[in-house]
Parts: C-alpha cells; structure tokens; sequence
C-alpha cells in the first residue's frame, strides 16, 4: 500500500498523546491501514513495533515483529497486526532497552513487563488470548502504551536512562547521554 509520514515528538506531541479508540469493523479500510502500518514499518531498518497514532490515525492497532535471541542477536520475525489489544496479566518487570520511531536517535533503559497476557483481535479477526516472553513481552508493552498516548520517554526511571548513539573520533559508537529536557 503506502509508507505513511511517522509523527515524531515534540513536533507531534498533542497527536502522539491522543488515545486511540477501539476498532468496530474488520473492514476494507481496516486492511488498508494494517498495510500500511507493516509498510511504514518495514521502511524503517530497526523498527520492530508501530502502533497507528504515530501515522496520526487514532484506531487500536498496532504492528509488533517478535523475534528471538540466537547466538547473542536479536533475531525478528514478520510483522503482525494486533487488534484492541488489552493487557490482562503483567508481571516481572525488567530494565530493558527501548527505543521508538517517534525519538530519531533516541534510546533509553525503561522498566517494563518481561511477561505479559494479552487479548485482542488478529488480522483475520479472530480473538486471541496470547502469552508475550522476554523482549517480547517489552515490545508489545511499548505498542500497546502508544494507544493509550504513554511514550517511552514516560518509563524511564530518569532522564539519565536516555542517551543517543554516536560515533566517535574512532568511529566507534557510543552512548551519549541525553541531558537536555523533554517537554513535556
Ligand atoms: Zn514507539
């Protein structure tokens, strides 16, 4: 379909804070935007996670690539749609990496459920009732935070658990950490 245009914050921040509200039908225009949220996904290299008010549509779906961990990599899966999704069970909750396409350069150490239940929809329509492990469990948190308008920024502990990537005079890279205030 289309790769849409990411809100990125603070530029974005009233749409990226809006909450999202449930889907009715599993219709045409529900594809579509699935279609387009795995495009837009899937034109970003390191994205593993959307949800749809970062294209500015405010609808309960979000995009999440599970993935698992072999020989010390991150190894992730195809990206699948995810329909009214609600958290039922959370539980061990971890420091974890975290990033978002909302914060270019941005990433931090937020505190998240490493387990997690969850219902909802798939793309076919049909209710689920699915344990999230691990990272797993990290990522689909991170997407389902965005419908309710929470941000990554919102779990981090302090704002010296974010810091952004750069190469240094070796070009190496580097965590450089992130001072300057967020809005907001
Ligand atoms: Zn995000």
């Amino acid at each position: 379909m289309a790769v849409r245009e990411i809100l990125i914050y603070p530029q974005s921040k009233n749409e990226l804070r809006a909450k999202s509200q449930p889907v009715e039908k599993i219709d045409k225009s529900l594809k579509h935007l699935i279609a387009d949220l795995k495009d837009t996904l899937q034109a970003h290299e390191n994205g593993i996670g959307l949800a749809s008010p970062q294209i500015n549509v405010h609808k309960q779906v979000v995009i999440v690539c599970l993935g698992y961990e072999q020989e010390g990599e991150w190894v992730t899966g195809p990206p699948e749609a995810l329909i009214n999704p609600r958290v039922i069970e959370a539980g061990d909750e971890r420091r974890d990496f975290d990033g978002c396409l909302s914060f270019p350069g941005l990433y931090g150490e937020t505190i998240r459920p490493h387990l997690l239940r969850v219902t909802g929809l798939d793309e076919q329509g049909q209710p689920f009732d699915r344990y999230y492990e691990g990272f797993n469990a990290v990522v689909v948190h991170h997407e389902i935070d965005h419908l309710e308008g929470v941000l990554f920024i919102d779990r981090v502990q302090s704002a010296k658990d974010l810091y952004t990537l750069e190469k240094n005079t070796r070009g190496q890279t580097i965590r450089v950490p992130f001072n300057a205030k967020i809005p907001g």
